[in-house]
């Protein structure tokens, strides 16, 4: 067979032919155009249309390899009379109607720049980030379009940083089907609204029941206005996040508390834990009973965050609720960072208590948000949002890519 008609073949021509494959140094260059007088289609609605109109100058498309050489296809496009939408370009094949690289080599980008960073793919495939840019982005704007959108009964609402916790982006999570639904710039009311609005509508959002989120999130009021049948559910992975804070709070304040000299004296004294105690010197008792009074702080804060997490176990929500009631007015006699916490889960109990019913919690998709976290990494966390966006659509999402006609 001939390599003009196994490129032919393999681009699916019908209108359209090979005529001559040219070997430069850097290129294997395939020459195409129209076969006989077959009609060709109109590039907007994609009619087949009678007339040409005109012949325009040579247009080249980067293709996928072919071992070692880049293809590149070159054609000379025809405007055509098209009865309903007047002078347009044909439509290519091969390419989308703007693009300069095939459908076959932007899919195969698309694939790779869910692997890699979007300048490892460019480099893998001799294109510039720009183009990869543009061929991800154009992926992420049809797969968004033509995505299923099935019924969603259960989402969690969470924030990522961009740039070291400069600038927030908000992501929702369909936690049944685990896969990011939509991303939006910033945190606040107004920038997550349209996706009760737009992504959602009124109709899909009164099948949602339960809704995971932050204590410490602006989003609780959204959900009253747009979902009000759902069931606020605080996070169970938040809650325990803000319990660590605090043990850490504690920890941090109590170090400060101690002078240079204590601190030197308590890092040194540290291996006496360790020591059987009848084997301990009377200076050194006297050491480590210093040492353990230091800690006791610390330690009390730990035991408090650890008693808390009972209340996960429990069945029946009386006796969550009174757990949680004895542990917050334990944790009123703690040190200050506890009792904010305590104030914080006063003020959303409801939330809380759901938990004992719905069992549901961030956690599951919390692999994606480490994802998230690495795609920004291996991009140096991207300059601008609407990169970062595209690129968490990409990976997160399951959006289907173009299909290749
Ligand atoms: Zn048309």
């Amino acid at each position: 067979m001939l390599i003009e008609t196994f490129i032919r073949k393999q681009l699916g021509l019908k209108a359209h032919t090979v005529t001559k494959v040219e070997e430069t140094e850097d290129y294997m260059i395939v020459h195409i155009d129209r076969l006989g007088s077959r009609l060709l289609r109109c590039g907007l609605c994609r009619q087949r249309c009678r007339k040409v109109h005109s012949v325009r100058q040579p247009r080249e498309w980067r293709d996928l390899s072919m071992r070692k050489l880049p293809l590149k296809l070159r054609y000379r496009p025809r405007r055509v009379e098209c009865p309903r939408c007047g002078v347009r370009v044909e439509d290519f094949p091969w390419a989308e109607p703007w693009a300069r690289v095939t459908a076959a080599l932007s899919n195969a980008v698309a694939r790779l720049a869910r692997e890699l960073s979007w300048q490892g793919t460019a480099r893998q495939y001799g294109l510039n980030w720009k183009s990869v840019a543009t061929i991800v982005k154009r992926a992420v704007q049809y797969g968004l379009k033509n995505r299923t959108r099935p019924p969603v009964h259960v989402i969690g609402i969470d924030e990522v940083s961009r740039r070291k916790g400069q600038v927030y982006l908000t992501v929702v999570y369909d936690l049944e089907r685990r896969v990011l639904l939509w991303v939006g710039d910033d945190r606040t009311e107004a920038a997550v609204r349209p996706f009760f609005t737009e992504e959602m509508g009124r109709r899909r959002c009164h099948t949602l029941q339960v809704i995971c989120m932050d204590m410490w999130a602006a989003y609780a009021k959204l959900v009253k206005q747009h979902a009000p049948q759902a069931q606020i559910l605080f996070d169970r992975f938040h809650i325990v996040k803000h319990l660590n804070e605090a043990v850490e709070e504690v920890r941090r304040s109590e170090m400060r508390r101690l002078s240079q000299k204590e601190k030197v004296a308590f890092k040194r004294s540290r291996w006496l834990l360790l020591k059987n105690p009848w084997n301990l010197s009377d200076d050194q008792k006297e050491r480590l009973s210093t040492l353990v009074r230091w800690n006791a702080p610390i330690v009390r804060a730990y035991y408090l965050k650890e008693a808390f997490q009972m209340f996960w176990d429990y069945k029946q929500p009386k006796r969550a609720g009174d757990h949680l009631e004895k542990w917050m007015r334990s944790a009123m006699r703690s040190r200050q960072p506890f009792k904010t916490c305590v104030r914080m889960l006063r003020g959303h109990l409801d939330g809380i208590l759901a938990w004992t019913k719905h069992r549901i919690s961030s956690g599951a998709v919390e692999g994606m948000n480490n994802k998230i976290k690495s795609i920004s990494h291996r991009s140096f966390g991207f300059r601008t949002a609407e990169h970062f966006i595209a690129a968490i659509y990409h990976c997160c999402a399951r959006l289907p890519l173009p299909i290749e006609r």
